[in-house]
């Protein structure tokens, strides 16, 4: 497939998904360094992608951003001089963020620095070691059990050194100031599912939103895992408030059926919205609670910012055998199951777009309902009962956070009933619009 591809409309969209991977897929990424870098600038050709830098150094939160990791070569030979473990057949073989290295060593200091898979061996780990300095190979466990008791030479030619840590940002103004947020990490190196499935499915997303008018704004995150998701919460704490909803997007192009982690809170409107999505689209699912381990929902979810931000995956987190391994190549993900998950996660945002959401002016208390004739008007209806009711629950949820959907939904009843009541409570000036 050319890398034209990847940005032709006329290709079926599951093709482009699958593109844009196969084209990110032999970079070599880390949390920092060019390989981010050069993802970046190449998702910069589909988006207006805005890419930042931020020092070595820099405190964030608890954290400080750490040095700018490069690697250009890594091999090991054996005693006749034949390159048993090369860098650039699979960029999986080194110990991701490895400090520099030349010399002869013993197989038992060798050993020391290998990472191996004994379960399943003739894959090669995906290991780092980022925040303690350290050097090291990944291979097949199968070539490990047969290296000779003998001298052998390594070389690392990498470099740590002060830098920057890069992310990407794409900010689409909407007619309103609330945001959606979508995440995806981009600090893996070749693995297809776990990163760059999630990379494609949002700069499709993102390419798809940034062409339409829409009503809430939205926000794309690429950001290296962790640090790269407290650096920029760190960054952009103000801008918090206006953060509607989320997700942190993973893993979307493999077989498994979709999964979705809620949010801290577990009763958001993104927990409402996924859950609704999912059962109209007819995709058999699992809805876990949240944890706090997996992938930056747990920054986002972190308890002083406790955002409306789950993790929507098809496998889950962890649990498939090629999980970390060569074996989450470009054969894992499929156009297919990109494409539908490029589906689900653009159903999600016609939800939002689709939806009212209105707040309530007089929420200290029940509002006196009497002396707004709304009795009255609801009076002479046959279901004034019922209609008396849903008044209680739109007054009650109208919070910004409930969309009407979501409190017909929790209410018990009829959405059309819901609209009605909340135009009649709109025209008192007790709801209004957001
Ligand atoms: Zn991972």
């Amino acid at each position: 497939m050319s890398k034209a591809t990847g940005q032709n409309k006329t290709f079926p969209i599951g093709e482009r998904l699958f593109a844009l991977c196969e084209r990110l897929f032999p970079i070599c990424r880390s949390i920092t360094g060019d390989g981010v870098r050069e993802t970046l600038s190449i998702l910069k050709e589909y988006i207006n992608l805005e890419i930042k830098e931020v020092a070595s150094g820099t405190s964030v939160f608890d954290w400080v951003v750490p040095k700018e990791w490069n690697i250009r070569d890594a091999w090991i030979k054996d005693e006749q001089g034949n390159k048993i473990v090369d860098f650039k057949n699979n960029n999986l073989h080194i110990l991701n963020f490895s400090s520099p290295v030349h010399g002869k060593i013993d197989l038992a200091t060798l050993k020391d620095h290998l990472y191996t898979l004994p379960d399943q061996p003739v894959l090669i780990p995906y290991r780092t070691s980022y925040y303690k300095k350290n050097w090291g190979f990944c291979l097949p466990h199968y070539q490990y059990e047969q290296l000779e008791n003998s001298t052998y030479e390594v070389y690392i030619d990498s470099t740590l050194e002060p830098g920057y840590l890069s992310y990407g940002e794409l900010y689409i103004p909407g007619e309103s100031e609330r945001e959606i947020l979508f995440s995806a990490h981009i600090c893996h190196p070749s693995l297809a599912n776990d990163n760059l499935s999630g990379i494609s499915v949002l700069t499709q997303l993102a390419q798809k939103l940034q062409e339409q008018r829409n009503q809430f704004s939205y926000r794309f995150i690429f950001i290296p895992g962790t640090i790269g998701a407290i650096t920029w919460l760190a960054q952009n704490e103000k801008k918090l408030k206006n953060i509607h909803a989320g997700l942190v997007a993973s893993l979307l192009g493999d077989a498994g059926n979709f999964t979705y982690k809620k949010s801290r809170r577990g009763n958001t409107e993104m927990d409402f919205v996924v859950r609704q999505v999912l059962q109209k689209l007819k995709h058999p699912h699992e809805i876990l609670e949240f944890i706090p381990y997996g992938y930056d929902e747990r920054q986002f979810c972190a308890p002083a910012f406790n955002l409306a931000i789950g993790n929507l995956t098809r496998s889950q987190f962890g649990t498939y055998p090629e999980y970390h391994t060569s074996g989450d190549n470009l054969q894992l993900i499929k156009p297919k199951y990109l494409e539908a998950s490029f589906h689900l996660y653009d159903a999600i945002v016609h939800f939002f777009e689709n939806n009212i959401y209105f707040k309530n002016q007089y929420p200290k208390g029940e509002p006196q309902l009497g002396k707004r004739g709304l009795y009255d008007a609801i009076g002479g209806n046959s279901d004034s009962k019922k209609m008396q009711m849903v008044m209680l629950w739109l007054l009650n949820l109208s919070d910004g956070q409930h969309s009407l959907s979501h409190i017909a939904h929790k209410a018990g009843y009829d959405l059309t009933l819901v609209k009605k009541v909340s135009e009649i409570l709109e025209e008192k000036g007790l709801l209004k619009r957001l």
